[in-house]
C-alpha cells in the first residue's frame, strides 16, 4: 500500500477556468480520506488527477515518494470506483471482474483465484455468471468495487459511487466500504457531496469549496471546531444556525443580535479568544442541539433563557426539530423527543452559551 501527497496543485481547464486552487494534503499509508464539497467545488477535478486522467497544471504529486506527474494512469497502480460503475454490458460479472487482469496478461489461474477471493469478500459469489443488467444497483456496485479490489492496487480512488442508490442501499454500501476498507488495510480516496457519508467513512476529511481546501481534520473535529463558516455550515444536518450581532463594549461579555431580540451572557473562557473583538460586529454560531426546551440539571449556568414562537415542530421519531425566527431568520433546534412543544404559543428555549462558535464578518474564519 502507499501515501499519496499533493503539493500546491493547480488545475486549470482549457479557457483558464481554475477548478483547484493550489491543494496541499498527505494521504497516509492506509488512510481512508474523504474529498468533500458543494458540486463544481473541484473534488473529481483533484480525484482524477491523482488517477492520472486529467493532467496537473502546476504543483506536484507523489505516490510512495515518487513524483507521478507525467506517470500514465495504467502506471500509477491505483483502481478507481465511478459513479456510474462503468462496466461492460456484454460481458459477465467474472469477465468483468478479470478483464483488467486478462489486459496486463496475468496467468488464467491467478485471474481465477483473484476474482473468486474478491466475490467472496463482496457476497458475489452465486452471481459471477450473470451479467450487469440482471443485477441490482448494490450488486452492480460490488462489482465495480470488486474489478479494483482484483488489481491489489496501492491506492483506490472512489468517485462518488453510492450516488445512484437509493437512500437505504446508501447507507448499508456505506459501511460495506468501510468493512472493506479495514479489511483490505489500503489506502482510499473517496469524493462524495454528502457530509453525512464523509463524517460517517472517513479516517481524515477534506473540505473543498471553489477549488480551495477550507479545512483538513478528523470528523469530530471538524464539528466541533470548524475553522470558518462555511465548514461550520457545511458539516452537520440539520445545519448550524447563524446570526449575526455585536459584542457589549464593557462589563460582562454578552453577545447582542443587531435588533436585540436574543442576548447571551457569555462566561469569562471566551474573554481571551474575544477581547479584542468588544462593541465589534461578529456572527454568532449555534448547533442545533445546543438550543434545548429543558437545561440539564446542574447546568443552569451554562445556559440562557430565550422567548420564541415555534413555527414549525417536526417530529422525527427519535427526536424533535423545531424551526423558529430571530430577527427574520429561521433557526433549528433539535430536541429529545419526550419533550411535548406547542405551535404559535410564547416558548422558551435555552442556549448553551458554552457551545457558542463565532466567525468573523469580514473573513468569515472562526474567532476561537
Ligand atoms: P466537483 O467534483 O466538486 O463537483 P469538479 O471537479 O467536477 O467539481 O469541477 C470543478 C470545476 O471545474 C467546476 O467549475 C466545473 O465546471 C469545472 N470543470 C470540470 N471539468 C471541466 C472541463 N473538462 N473543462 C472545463 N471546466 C471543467
Amino acid at each position: 500500500m502507499a501515501d499519496v501527497t499533493l503539493r500546491n496543485v493547480c488545475k486549470v481547464y482549457e479557457g483558464g477556468n481554475t477548478a483547484v486552487k493550489d491543494v496541499n494534503f498527505e494521504i497516509k499509508d492506509r488512510e481512508f480520506v474523504v474529498l468533500v464539497g458543494p458540486s463544481g467545488c473541484g473534488k473529481s477535478t483533484t480525484l482524477r488527477m491523482i488517477a492520472g486522467l486529467e493532467e496537473i497544471s502546476t504543483g506536484e504529486l507523489f505516490i510512495d515518494g515518487k513524483k507521478v506527474n507525467d506517470v500514465s494512469p495504467k502506471d500509477r497502480d491505483i483502481a478507481m470506483v465511478f459513479q456510474n460503475y462503468a462496466l461492460y454490458p456484454h460481458m459477465t460479472v467474472y469477465e468483468n471482474m478479470a478483464f483488467g487482469l486478462k489486459l496486463r496478461k496475468f496467468p488464467k489461474e491467478e485471474i481465477a483465484m483473484r476474482v473468486n477471493e474478491a466475490a467472496k469478500i463482496l457476497n458475489l459469489e452465486e452471481y459471477l455468471q450473470r451479467k450487469p443488467k440482471a443485477l441490482s444497483g448494490g450488486q452492480r456496485q460490488r462489482v465495480a468495487v470488486g474489478r479494483a479490489i482484483v488489481r491489489k492496487p496501492k491506492v483506490f480512488l472512489f468517485d462518488e459511487p453510492l450516488s445512484n442508490l437509493d437512500a437505504k442501499l446508501r447507507v448499508q454500501m456505506r459501511t460495506e466500504i468501510s468493512r472493506l476498507h479495514q479489511r483490505l488495510e489500503a489506502t482510499m480516496v473517496y469524493v462524495t457531496h454528502d457530509q453525512v457519508e464523509a463524517m460517517t467513512m472517513g479516517d481524515k476529511i477534506v473540505v473543498m469549496k471553489d477549488g480551495i481546501v477550507q479545512q483538513i481534520d478528523a470528523p469530530l473535529n471538524l464539528y466541533n471546531f470548524p475553522a470558518n463558516k462555511f465548514v461550520a455550515g457545511f458539516i452537520g444536518s440539520p445545519a448550524m444556525n447563524f446570526i449575526k450581532g455585536q459584542l457589549s463594549a464593557e462589563g460582562e461579555l454578552k453577545f447582542k443580535t443587531n435588533g436585540a431580540e436574543l442576548e447571551l451572557i457569555l462566561p469569562d473562557s471566551y474573554i481571551e479568544k474575544l477581547g479584542s473583538r468588544r462593541g465589534k460586529e461578529l456572527w454568532l454560531g449555534l448547533r442545533p442541539e445546543d438550543i434545548t426546551e429543558t437545561v440539564p440539571a446542574g447546568a443552569e449556568k451554562n445556559f440562557s433563557k430565550f422567548e420564541t414562537v415555534l413555527e414549525v415542530i417536526e417530529p422525527m421519531g427519535n427526536e424533535i426539530f423545531l424551526y423558529f425566527t430571530v430577527e427574520g431568520i429561521q433557526f433549528t433546534s433539535r430536541i429529545a423527543s419526550r419533550t411535548k412543544p406547542s405551535l404559535n404559543v410564547k416558548t422558551a428555549l435555552y442556549l448553551d452559551h458554552t457551545k457558542c462558535h463565532f466567525f468573523s464578518t469580514d473573513t468569515e474564519e472562526t474567532l476561537l
